[in-house]
């Protein structure tokens, strides 16, 4: 028994999920494990951001989505 539908998994969730495999501080090389990027929609813009637990360091990631 399949479903194709899957509620919940938005495109940006997906996005989400992308980065969420991206989790190895280029500072310090922590590997955040179990971590995520946290995301925050503005406009047409989404905006991610993953604090390193072990130095503090902030990655940000821009997403423009381009709508047309
Ligand atoms: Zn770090």
């Amino acid at each position: 028994m399949y479903r194709e539908s899957r509620p919940g998994a938005s495109p940006l969730d997906r996005l989400g999920s992308h980065f969420d495999a991206d989790l190895v501080c280029p500072d310090c090389g922590f590997d955040d494990a179990d971590g995520h990027w946290m995301s925050d929609t503005s406009g047409d813009r989404v905006r991610y951001r993953h604090v390193c637990p072990s130095c503090g360091s902030i990655r940000k990631r821009t997403l423009d989505l381009g709508r047309r």
